[in-house]
């Protein structure tokens, strides 16, 4: 396979008339805004003193110790709540509100920084922070309050305890979410993946899918990932630098 272009104009080709472009994104995209990435922040703790991300977000977790589990997502829910879009979320917003090309959002963030931001139809394969489900009847509730009076909080269907309504470890993604995902990636002249080290699973899949559709792959990461070897461009910047200089001229 040939060797990845590395420069902006390279990457600004590939978007240049391409009528339907999806981006995959992943935390960070929103490390400038200031929420946490789960890797690439050396072996500093997550949270408390536990430096794993599989522990913390995983269903023994929420079923050994509800409230803990709870007040792990309490810490995630007010971090992001006082955090803001960046110039990276902005750019994505804007230009899928250019007429001319059809734009969609994949994350695999539970932050709603892309919503807040703007951008309109984002699937998020991971859930929200900011919706919970009933754990017994699995209706799903907004929860957008940031601080809440009980943990872990009631449902408003069953009366039993909420969970949030986002995919941990060793959990399933929603079906229909990934399959409309699925074909966001493989139906795009090209998939813009950002911010994500492509190493959760399914998610990861979904760029070498779009690869082997004959989908142009862009990378926008300051770090290697084992995704560079199929991308056509590899960006080694940051989101909120590469994507306003990049987005910008391939709207205009
Ligand atoms: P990850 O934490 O595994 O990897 C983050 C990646 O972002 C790394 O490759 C890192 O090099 C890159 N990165 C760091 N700063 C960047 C920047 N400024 N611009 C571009 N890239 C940058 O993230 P992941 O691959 O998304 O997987 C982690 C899982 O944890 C996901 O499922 C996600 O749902 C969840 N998570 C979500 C959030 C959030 O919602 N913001 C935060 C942490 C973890």
């Amino acid at each position: 396979m040939r060797t990845p272009g590395t420069t902006l104009a390279d990457a600004r080709d590939l978007l240049d008339g391409a009528e339907a472009v999806t981006f995959l994104t992943g935390a960070g995209v929103s490390a400038e805004s200031g929420v946490p990435t789960f890797r690439g922040g050396g072996d500093a703790p997550l949270w408390r003193d536990v430096r794993n991300a599989e522990d913390l977000s995983h269903p023994d977790f929420l079923h050994a110790d509800p409230r803990g589990f709870w007040e792990w997502m309490q810490y995630r829910r007010e971090l992001v709540a006082r955090c803001a879009p960046n110039a990276a979320h902005l750019a994505i917003a804007a230009f899928q509100a250019t007429p001319g090309t059809r734009v969609e959002v994949v994350t695999q963030n539970v932050d709603g920084l892309h919503h807040r931001a703007g951008s309109r139809s984002v699937l998020e394969l991971h859930g929200s922070l900011w919706r919970a489900r009933g754990i017994a009847c699995e209706h799903t509730h907004a929860l957008l309050e940031v601080a809440l009076p009980a943990l872990p909080p009631p449902c408003p269907t069953c009366g039993g305890p909420l969970r949030p309504d986002i995919v941990l470890f060793d959990e399933f993604l929603d079906e229909r979410v990934f399959q409309a995902a699925f074909e966001a990636v493989v139906d795009a002249h090209v998939l813009v993946v950002v911010g994500t080290s492509a190493l959760v699973m399914p998610a990861a899949t979904l760029p070498l899918r779009a690869r082997r559709a004959g989908v142009k792959v862009i990378v926008v990461n300051p770090e290697p990932t084992p995704i560079d070897d199929i991308a056509h461009v590899v960006l080694r910047e940051r989101a909120s630098v590469a994507l306003p200089f990049l987005l910008s001229a391939a709207a205009t």
